[in-house]
């Protein structure tokens, strides 16, 4: 067997026989595979690999298993967690599924869409909107998070509170299991109770179970009427109390319900080019989006009436309606700018607590009175898809205040604090960005030995040598 730290030539050249020699990348600038989204962890591989057909990721897996190499399966490497990123041990292969990208089957009809899990997400809003269909899952890294990735992590995102996260848009998968056998469901049922659903282990698995190469997804009409409004508040409890009367109106036609602290907004407007659609800064504001697939849903009228006996009614501050669409996409550009604009003002860490929606003000409350007793430097900032109580509740400790404190002791300190709130009050502190390495040693820590061993169980079942994803939801030996 080859050792895994010297590579041969053999390998490499057994590799590009699998997959063409451009499509493996041994040597020279590989910082975009091998350093995560946000630069704060990095990694050694042996190759990065480029597949461009199932079975050539079989191929592969088949290879590395045999050579007992490591396998890090990699989409568009926009994680929050370093999931997707091998660890320095120099003793893995990155198979990046970027090259993977057909969209492979769209049946309107169905509303069904199948694609290469390596198919851009953007890609696909834009292949499902050709033949007037949607796919509704909507985040930040759009632009380049892969569908693979987006499984792999079940992300979430802003449009969750109507339609789900990626598990509730996913019909089936095709998979390379690490043994390199491929298991396909992608026919694009809509009911299946063929025993367990296979599908659901691997969607969250961050890809320590297997490879995702196809998905078959779930589309929806496009909205025609959409209506946007931020609205700008006293507390996250009359955000909450506005919620329930949003939806009582507009019912499952609110699209999203985000929640942003004040202070938040403010770094957005002094670190990146968004605007404050508020002349006063508001402390408490959220994003409402209304939209339908009737095109002549008078939604933005019917916003307004709301808005407006809100406000007569003193329940709001301040509620600015976007006019036409390029007001709604600032709204939007503002909310998106928030992860651009906290790397710039200086360094934190950001919790990623879900809780049940009528929980989400106490949470607020009682995470920054504890972050500030013991951190009073702390910015303590709120951005929330409120509507699904997933509270991204982000410390950050601007650079301009530096107090030249160990910044890996405090972000532990403040992950321990708020992890071990959200669970005391009956909440996940992974919603949506899944454990990878960061959350490894607080998954052992809080979760109960129960669920801790079956979590194991499955990882043994699928992956008895642990070659997919070492590090990732379960620690290596001597992993800090
Ligand atoms: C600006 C920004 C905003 C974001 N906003 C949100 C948000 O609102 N909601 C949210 O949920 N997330 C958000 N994220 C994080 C989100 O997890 C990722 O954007 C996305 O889910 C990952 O897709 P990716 O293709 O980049 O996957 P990667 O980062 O490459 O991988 C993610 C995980 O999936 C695994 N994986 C990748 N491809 C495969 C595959 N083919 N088969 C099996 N496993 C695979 C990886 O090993 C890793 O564990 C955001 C990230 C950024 C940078």
């Amino acid at each position: 067997m080859q050792t895994a730290s010297a590579p041969s030539d053999p390998l490499l050249s057994e590799l590009r026989s699998i997959v063409g020699s451009a499509a493996v990348i041994a040597d020279g600038d590989r910082s975009k595979y091998l350093v995560d989204a946000r630069g704060w962890f990095s990694g050694a591989a042996l190759a990065v690999v480029l597949p461009k057909t199932v079975e050539e990721v079989a191929a592969v897996v088949k290879l590395a298993a045999r050579e007992g190499l490591k396998v890090i399966p990699q989409g568009g490497n926009t994680s929050m967690v370093y999931s997707s990123v091998p660890d320095d041990a120099d003793c893995a292969i990155v198979v990046n599924l970027s090259r993977m990208n057909r969209i492979r089957e769209i049946d309107r009809e169905a509303s069904v869409a199948v694609v290469d899990a390596g198919c851009v997400l953007a890609s696909l809003h834009d292949a499902a909107a050709e033949v007037d269909r949607a796919f509704p899952l909507h985040l930040g890294s759009e632009g380049s998070a892969q569908i693979g990735g987006l499984a792999g992590a079940n992300a979430g995102g802003t449009g969750a509170l109507r339609y789900g996260n990626m598990r509730d848009l996913t019909l089936g998968l095709e998979v390379v299991l690490p043994n390199g056998e491929i298991l396909s469901d992608l026919n694009g049922l809509r009911k299946d109770n063929r025993g367990y659903n296979l599908n659901h282990l691997f969607i969250g698995a961050e890809g320590t179970l297997g490879i995702i190469t196809g998905a078959a997804l779930k589309l929806v009409p496009q909205n025609r009427t959409n209506a946007a409004a931020f609205v700008a508040l006293e507390s996250p409890q009359a955000a909450l109390e506005l919620l329930g009367r949003v939806q009582d109106r507009f019912g499952t036609s609110v699209n999203a319900y985000e929640l942003l602290s004040g202070n938040q907004i403010a770094l957005c407007e002094e670190f990146t080019e968004a605007a404050s659609p508020f002349e006063t800064q508001p402390d408490w504001a959220v994003l409402i989006e209304i939209s339908d697939p009737a095109p002549d849903a008078p939604l933005k009228d019917r916003l307004e009436n709301l808005l407006g006996e809100e406000f007569e009614a003193g329940r709001l501050i301040d509620a600015v309606i976007a006019q036409n669409g390029a007001q709604s996409a600032a709204f939007w550009h503002l909310r998106h700018a928030v992860t651009e604009a906290n790397v710039r003002a200086g360094y934190s860490t950001t919790l990623d607590a879900s809780v049940r929606v009528s929980q989400v003000p106490e949470f607020i409350t009682r995470c920054s009175e504890m972050m500030r007793a013991e951190f009073p430097g702390v910015h303590p900032l709120v951005v929330c898809h409120m509507g699904d109580g997933n509270v991204h509740f982000i410390a950050l400790f601007r650079a301009d205040e530096d107090e030249g404190a160990d910044r890996q002791a405090v972000i532990n300190r403040i992950q321990e604090l708020g992890n071990g709130l959200t669970v005391e009050i009956g909440g996940s502190f992974s919603a949506e960005h899944g454990i990878g390495r960061k959350l490894t040693g607080e998954l052992e820590r809080l979760t109960d030995p129960a669920r801790y061993a079956t979590l194991k169980a499955v990882k043994m079942l699928f992956d008895p040598n642990g070659m997919m994803n070492p590090g990732v939801i379960f620690p290596e030996p001597g992993q800090a």
